[in-house]
């Protein structure tokens, strides 16, 4: 009697219709329950993966996001409290994801849009949250981007840059978070009723609202289109976070209107009348940004709008002492390195915003001022023995800036 042919005990494939029947104990298996058993084992493990990502996420609840904001970013108490319900219900929507049975309510993504002034801290927002929440993140300038075949950046290439972020893990990648600075320079002019295309307008506003939608994209590795021959990435932008950010310059007067507009209307009200000119932004409202030309389908996949409050004298002073890597610390640990204590008296730190007020420099402007005060010591002292202490008062601050920075300002305006 012929031998019986050996079979998979999963399927059942006789051995000659598999590639290769691997032999056990008591049973065999074929080449395609392998990997079908692979591919179960493989989906299980994400799925947990995901699920305990989200959980640890999830230990933090939106008071402690703020709690976290707070360490770093001075002031903008409401782009704080929205950002922290943004992302905390971001990732609520993860784990639901992971878990999700049919029927189930769609929890929609809470991509966020920040409106303030150049330097109010809206790249800080992003980067502290992304920092926090360990994934990755990626800053990219909307200016640059343009459509598919003009010069410039592909929209694409924003995720190649969060892939590079990733390290190419395309999983971490698919939950980080991307930044979009100057999202107000892609408005459509609509002064400019040209026929022509709008190559860096609504163009690039529509090839943006396929990321911002949640679809799966070919990337280049590399970004752009130098390399032809590079094989693509596939990336799913679902779940990753999109903040983009404006300085949505000259916005207040579309604001102004529509709260005139409202004040003389039937539904004035006495809370018109307490409107607060200084900070108009404040009152800002999805239409005002479809005003200012952003297409509406935009804003709708943006719908967490927030608003950044300009840096005042005692915000301005703050961020140098305050934030956990405040400037002021930074030096310190600088000093500390060649066994130099480093002091700075409270009258030297009010001349500096005094100085950053007066030239309207900003939060950025702190940064360049203190290089100019400390450029010398930290020049000269590293290589003098037995200094072991600089303290820096009013004068000193005075005359080093009048030597290195004020004079070439003052020409300069
Ligand atoms: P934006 O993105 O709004 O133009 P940034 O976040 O890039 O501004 O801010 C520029 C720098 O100014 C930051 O790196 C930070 O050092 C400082 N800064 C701005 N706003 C704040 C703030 N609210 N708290 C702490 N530091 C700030």
């Amino acid at each position: 009697m012929a031998k019986e042919e050996m079979r998979c005990s999963f399927c059942g494939r006789p051995e000659s219709e598999t590639n290769i029947l691997i032999a056990g104990i008591d049973a065999h298996i074929c080449d395609r329950c392998v990997e079908q058993a692979f591919g179960i084992v493989e989906e299980d493990g994400e799925a947990k993966e995901l699920e305990s990502l989200a959980k640890d996420l999830l230990l933090k609840k939106p008071k402690e996001i703020r709690a976290f904001l707070d360490e770093y970013v001075i002031g903008q108490d409401q782009t704080k409290k929205v950002m922290s319900v943004a992302v905390y219900n971001h990732y609520k929507r993860l784990l639901q994801e992971a878990n999700s049975e049919e029927g189930d309510v769609e929890i929609e993504k809470s991509n966020v849009l920040m409106v303030g002034q150049t330097g109010t801290g809206k790249t800080l927002v992003a980067k502290t949250i992304a920092r926090m929440l360990n994934v990755p993140l990626a800053i990219v300038d909307a200016t640059v981007l343009t459509e598919a075949g003009y010069v410039g950046e592909d929209v694409e290439g924003i995720l190649t840059k969060l892939l590079q972020a990733a390290d190419y893990d395309v999983d971490r990648a698919e939950r980080g978070i991307i930044f979009i600075d100057e999202i107000d320079k892609i408005a459509r002019k609509s002064d400019n009723p040209s026929i022509t295309r709008d190559v860096s307008g609504e163009g690039v506003q529509q090839a943006l609202l396929k990321l911002l939608e949640g679809s799966v994209v070919n990337v280049p590795p590399e970004g752009g289109r130098k390399h032809p021959n590079q094989k693509f990435i596939e990336v799913n932008t679902k779940n990753i976070l999109f903040v983009a950010g404006g300085a949505f310059d000259g916005i207040e007067r579309i604001i102004s209107k529509r709260l005139n507009f409202q004040a003389v209307g039937y539904n004035a009200t006495k809370e018109n009348e307490k409107v607060d000119k200084t900070n108009l932004m404040q009152y800002i409202v999805p239409k005002d940004i479809k005003d200012y030309g952003l297409i509406p389908e935009i804003i709708g996949r943006l719908p967490v709008l927030t608003y950044m409050d300009p840096l005042d004298r005692e915000t301005l002073r703050s961020i140098l002492t305050e934030p956990k890597n405040a400037l002021i610390k930074q030096y310190e640990k600088l000093f500390e390195m060649d066994h130099i204590k480093f002091t700075i008296s409270e009258d030297a730190l009010d001349y500096i915003v005094d100085k950053a007020l007066e030239y309207k420099l900003g939060a950025r402007g702190l940064r360049s001022l203190c290089e100019a005060i400390l450029t010398d010591a930290m020049y000269e002292l590293p290589s003098q023995d037995h200094v072991e202490e600089l303290h820096v008062d009013r004068e000193y601050t005075e005359q080093a800036l009048n030597k290195n920075l004020l004079q070439k300002l003052q020409a300069s305006v």
